[in-house]
C-alpha cells in the first residue's frame, strides 16, 4: 500500500449523506487537537489534505481519503466545549450514524494525547469499540513533548487507565518527528490486508 498516492475524496455533514460501504475502510477518532489531522498529513506524506487548525472545534465533517485505492476515514473530532448544542448534536448523529451503518470497519485508530490521562470522552470512546467488538488501535500523539522514557512512563499509565484487551496494539507516535509513523502505516496496510 503505497501511501504516497493520497488523495481527498469528500466531506459528509450528516450521517444521511455518508455512501454506502463498498470497500473496508480504517477510520481515525479522537477528541478535537489531539493531532488527528497532523497525524493524517503525515501518514499520507501531504502536508495540507487533511486541515490542521490552531482553533479547535471546526465545523464537524467526516471526511473520507483515497489511499493507493483503499479508503481512509476522518471521523470528526470529540470534545471541544464550545461548540453549539446544535453543533454538538450533529457530531453525535455523525459518529453514531457512521458506527451504526453497516460498513465495513477494518480498523478504527483512536488518538489519545500521551501526555494526558485519558479524559471521560477517550475512555467512552475506547469502551464502545470495545463493546461493538470493532477492531482498534490506538495511536498516542504529540511523544515529541517529552523524553522517550516519560513517553514509556505515559504509554504503561494510559495502557492501565484503558485497561484494553492485550492483543489491541498501542503506537506512540509524533507528527512532528515522524515518530511511529511507518509502524501505524504498516498496522493500516495489514487490517486492510494491502
Ligand atoms: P486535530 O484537531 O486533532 O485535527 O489536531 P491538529 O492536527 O489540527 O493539531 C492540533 C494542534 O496540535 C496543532 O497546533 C498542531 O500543530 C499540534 N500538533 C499536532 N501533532 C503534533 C505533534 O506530533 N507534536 C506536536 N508538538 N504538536 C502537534
Amino acid at each position: 500500500m503505497n501511501f504516497h498516492n493520497a488523495s481527498f475524496k469528500a466531506a459528509y455533514g450528516t450521517s444521511a449523506q455518508l455512501p454506502a460501504s463498498t470497500q473496508p475502510e480504517v477510520s481515525f477518532a479522537g477528541r478535537s487537537n489531539v493531532g488527528k489531522s497532523s497525524l493524517l498529513n503525515k501518514l499520507m506524506y501531504r502536508k495540507g489534505l487533511a486541515k490542521v487548525s490552531s482553533t479547535p472545534g471546526k465545523t464537524a465533517t467526516v471526511n473520507f481519503y483515497d489511499v493507493d485505492g483503499q479508503a481512509l476515514v476522518d471521523l470528526p473530532g470529540y470534545g471541544y466545549a464550545k461548540v453549539s448544542k446544535s453543533e454538538l448534536g450533529r457530531w453525535s448523529d455523525l459518529i453514531e450514524g457512521y458506527f451504526n451503518q453497516d460498513r465495513q470497519f477494518a480498523l478504527v485508530v483512536s488518538l489519545i494525547d500521551i501526555r494526558h490521562e485519558p479524559s471521560a470522552l477517550d475512555r467512552h470512546m475506547v469502551q464502545f469499540l470495545q463493546d461493538a467488538e470493532l477492531p482498534f488501535a490506538i495511536a498516542l500523539t504529540k511523544a515529541d513533548k517529552m523524553s522517550k522514557q516519560q513517553a514509556m512512563k505515559q504509554l504503561s499509565m494510559i495502557r492501565k487507565a484503558l485497561n484494553t484487551p492485550k492483543e489491541v496494539p498501542y503506537v506512540v507516535t509524533s507528527a512532528e518527528k515522524g515518530t511511529g509513523i511507518e509502524e501505524l502505516r504498516r498496522l493500516i496496510a495489514d487490517a486492510l490486508g494491502a
